[in-house]
């Protein structure tokens, strides 16, 4: 099996001979501008000292200071961060932010750390990467298993470090501390937004539609909220151990509040039980991936039957499932459209810690649904227009725009 690197190398050298890219400037976007690995010592609760690896990767910064996540997870390597960095690139140029791509992570299992291991961890992570960080540098945010809290630490670290405050290292943060209001919303709001516009193109009408969603975190649960909200019947939600499943559609509020209260998804009561794989083919209108990369893969592309398929996750498709999707004629709306809502509101994050000067949340909501539609017409219509998938359409607007600041920057020395 390809590595997640090697598959987002070969998406962009397909992206780079559709558009006739030129070899200088392909040839350096096929790799990450700088890297870094630490080692990451940690006194654990019971005395012991812990050595976790941590990373950071910065794919390319010819727009402006980089930025990209955080993510905690036993499974997290430089390759991985570094595949992720490129889609974080990728990410920012679509949407027309003044960002390139980065990203970070750190090999840990959070679930089984104490809050106070967590912390030690994030401050001496933070502490080993920063050198590289900072508001017009690099500019890291969460991402599986980090929040708002995780990044009051990171903030809090590199500002003792310098010694003044400097909210604008960071984004998503808590809103007491420069954080903003809808960055927590951001991402499954987004995903929700383009969801509905890609229904309207189909004509699958949002009320009554059918939603099954993979994901019940800051993505997932909030994009199935916000779903349910517009009418949809959301008749399916799984984490990584499975889910839940009614086909009149669940009772999402109750559902999160009981998951917010520690129950596992797989042993709720009153409710059928749903295995991962059950919940990917299921008949619905809408299939929302907002889980982990690699999760529709060759495997069990075919068994796929959803109409239109909202990548809330990044990489969830394989390259193998995607040419499967692709087959059956099912819609796939990227993961660098449909989950940019978060890095578009970090932004807006980032551009009022800059100012101090803070908006409301009907302005940032409202902004973000002008830049995701946006975007998304963008891809349609150049998928339309080509006669391609939406994500060679959305890689290549991308890439292009990428591309076309190194034309004119030009190389250095
Ligand atoms: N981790 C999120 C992503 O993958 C958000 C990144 C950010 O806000 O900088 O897009």
């Amino acid at each position: 099996m390809p590595t997640m690197l090697e598959e987002a190398v070969v998406q962009l050298d397909q992206v780079a001979a559709h558009l006739k890219l030129d070899e200088g400037v392909h040839k350096r976007l096929r790799r990450a501008q700088r890297a870094l690995i630490v080692s990451v010592p940690t006194r654990m609760d019971d005395g012991r000292v812990e050595v976790f690896e941590g990373y950071r990767v910065q794919h390319d910064n010819s727009f402006g200071p980089t930025k990209g996540g955080i993510r905690y997870h036993p499974n997290v390597n430089l390759d991985e961060v570094t595949a992720l960095a490129m889609l974080m690139s990728w990410k920012c140029a679509l949407m027309g932010l003044p960002y390139g791509g980065a990203k970070g992570g750190v090999r840990c299992n959070p679930p089984a750390m104490s809050q106070g291991e967590l912390e030690r961890m994030t401050r001496r992570y933070t502490s080993e990467i920063v050198l590289l960080i900072g508001p017009d540098l690099d500019i890291p945010a969460p991402d599986v298993y980090t929040n708002e809290q995780t990044m009051a630490w990171m903030m809090d670290t590199y500002s003792m470090q310098r010694g003044i405050t400097v909210p604008g290292v960071v984004t998503g943060k808590p809103v007491l501390l420069g954080g903003s209001l809808g960055r927590r919303e951001a991402t499954g709001r987004g995903v929700a937004f383009v969801a509905a516009e890609a229904a309207r193109e189909l004509k699958i009408s949002l009320q009554g539609a059918t939603v099954a969603v993979q994901g019940k975190g800051n993505v997932g649960g909030v994009a199935a909220r916000l779903l349910r909200e517009a009418g949809c019947r959301i008749v399916a939600l799984a984490d990584s151990k499975g889910g839940v499943h009614h086909a009149k559609g669940l009772d999402i509020p109750r559902v999160l509040q009981a998951v917010q209260e520690g129950a596992r998804l797989a042993e709720m009561p009153d409710a059928d039980k749903i295995t991962n794989d059950e919940l990917l083919a299921l008949p619905v209108d809408i299939l929302i991936p907002a889980a982990l990369e690699g999760a529709i893969h060759e495997g069990n592309a075919a068994a796929v039957r959803a109409k239109l398929v909202v990548e809330g996750a990044n990489g969830p498709t394989t390259a193998g499932a995607d040419r499967i999707l692709e087959q059956k004629g099912i819609r796939v709306i990227p993961d660098i459209l449909a989950n940019a809502g978060g890095v578009t509101v970090s932004y807006f994050e980032w551009v009022q810690d800059l100012q101090f000067y803070f908006w409301r949340e009907e302005e940032i909501n409202q902004r973000l649904k002008e830049i995701m539609v946006g975007a998304f017409r963008r891809v349609w219509d150049s998928a339309a227009e080509q006669r391609i998938p939406m994500r060679l359409a959305a890689m290549s607007l991308a890439v292009r725009r990428v591309a076309e600041a190194h034309r004119v920057r030009g190389l250095y020395p």
